[in-house]
């Protein structure tokens, strides 16, 4: 089943060795058959189900900060891409393996041990872009024309065993059944093409955006080195699909074509990578990585090595060390993220008060920052100030289209205030927003069997489940 990984959803930088001939004028002709066969709403419809069953089970992160700036980075380089109506979402999981997979939908998820090892914005940024690229040059629609008799069940189900098996984790024996998956294997050498086109399409996403090209072959070739580093240890895609030295010169080559030009680094790329590595793994050895990593000068920014040390002693429950390591970064740097971690640890200390005032002076420097919006209001659900919270959450849902997180504060909001009906929609918004449609639906369902609902809201909670019912309806009708 191996082979499986690269065939339709999980088009991993590491799992296609390039065997197929590069396009030497660049993009071949994709004309538009594909979403003949599978229209965007029922592609979308396919990615939300799938996306549904990840979330329910899985070690998707949640943290508002890494993923606003893991969005921000994504949509920075979707909006250079030729499909500009595409929509895409991006994710991080907590697996230490090194990946990084498109899904129908445009959904995009980035495995921490990927993150870990980029060395600068640009080489995440070349991931994310190889994974843009098989979206917008419809791959996976492409892929799925081939298979018109099978059901949205079936490839639902397929996409998510390929994702088990991508982990080198056991592929579920309902995908095995799934005959249809096997005839999947035969079609492994037209996805190496796709791997190719992601790679060179990329690359111009890569240079568009004002990033720098060289890091697509930079960051292939230390996925390479890890691989003979590893040797039989290694994560399994790399065992199973050795980088090949073509791809990698390939990929050099094209860089090679853009002319140079100085790409400034980000500094946040630096603080969110160290977030993620100290928000996951154990806390006392992340400690430890920190301490030594500052010990022995091993960085690329001392700041954000201090914010991660002090992410992890607030993690371990160890407040004033935080507090401390903390004071060292912020000497150095000024940022919204250390001002927001600031407030937590107060938080953490039961300091509201304190922590609510430096919420509110850090937001009037920087007021749209995602993680001190979220924080303030998380700090006034505490402060049991459940009117301020709301109104704060409704403005953040207002201001931004990527609003879930907030939903679940407002229906908090709501909650306290004893809106059962409100809170419910609101946290049906939220499960939206998820994917997770089943969930959603439920929760507008008991939303009208609130007594004493008034005509407004129900009218507004009838309309949106009538909504949602058509939405599953689709799924059905395409199973
Ligand atoms: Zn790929």
């Amino acid at each position: 089943m191996k082979p499986l990984i690269t065939a339709l959803v999980a088009c991993s930088l590491l799992s296609a060795p390039i065997t197929a001939p590069v396009h030497a004028s660049g993009v071949p002709d994709l004309g538009d058959s594909a979403q003949q066969v599978l229209s965007r709403k029922a592609e979308q419809a396919l990615g939300d189900s799938i996306m549904a069953e990840i979330r329910m089970d899985s070690a998707v992160i949640d943290d508002v900060e890494a993923r606003d700036y893991l969005n921000r980075l994504g949509n920075r380089l979707a909006s250079v891409s030729n499909d500009r109506h595409q929509r895409f979402e991006f994710f991080v999981v907590n697996d230490a393996t090194l990946n990084a997979f498109a899904l129908p939908g445009g959904y995009i998820g980035v495995h921490t041990g990927l993150i870990a090892t980029t060395q600068s914005e640009s080489e995440l940024a070349a991931v994310l872009s190889h994974e843009i690229a098989h979206v917008t040059q419809r791959h996976i629609s492409r892929f799925l024309e081939k298979d018109q008799n099978m059901g949205m069940a079936s490839l639902a189900l397929l996409a998510i065993g390929i994702l088990a098996a991508s982990k080198g984790g056991p592929v579920p024996e309902a995908v095995i059944a799934t005959s249809q998956a096997l005839q999947i294997q035969g079609k492994i050498n037209f996805t190496r093409t796709h791997e190719t086109e992601a790679d060179s399409v990329g690359m111009q996403y890569l240079a568009a955006a004002g990033f720098d090209p060289h890091a697509m072959p930079a960051f292939f070739g230390r996925m390479e080195k890890a691989a003979r580093v590893y040797g039989e240890g290694a994560p399994v895609y790399l065992r199973t699909h050795p980088l090949e030295s073509t791809r990698l010169a390939e990929s050099a080559n094209r860089a090679d074509q853009y002319p140079y030009k100085q790409v400034a680094e980000s500094i946040e790329f630096h603080l969110v990578r160290e977030r993620l590595r100290a928000l996951n793994g154990s806390e006392s050895t992340q400690i430890s990585y920190f301490e030594n990593a500052l010990k022995e000068r091993r960085f690329n920014l001392e700041a954000a090595s201090q914010y991660g040390l002090a992410v992890a002693l607030l993690r371990n429950g160890q407040a004033v060390r935080a507090q401390q390591a903390l004071d060292q970064a912020r000497k150095q740097l000024k940022h919204p993220m250390l001002e927001s971690l600031a407030a937590e640890i107060l938080i953490k200390q039961g300091k509201l008060d304190a922590a609510g005032k430096v919420y509110e002076t850090a937001l009037s420097n920087t007021p749209n920052h995602v993680g001190l919006n979220y924080g303030l209001i998380r700090c006034r659900l505490l402060q049991k100030r459940a009117v301020d919270a709301e109104h704060l959450a409704s403005a953040q849902i207002e201001a931004r289209s990527s609003n879930g997180p907030f939903y679940a504060l407002l229906s908090e909001a709501y909650a306290q205030q004893g809106n059962e009906a409100a809170a419910r929609q609101a946290q049906a918004e939220f499960y939206y927003r998820q994917g997770q449609l089943k969930e959603a639906i439920v929760q507008l369902q008991l939303a009208l069997q609130v007594k004493g609902l008034d005509f407004y809201r129900q009218a507004g909670v009838e309309a949106r489940l009538k909504e949602w019912q058509a939405e599953q309806e689709l799924i059905k009708a395409k199973s």
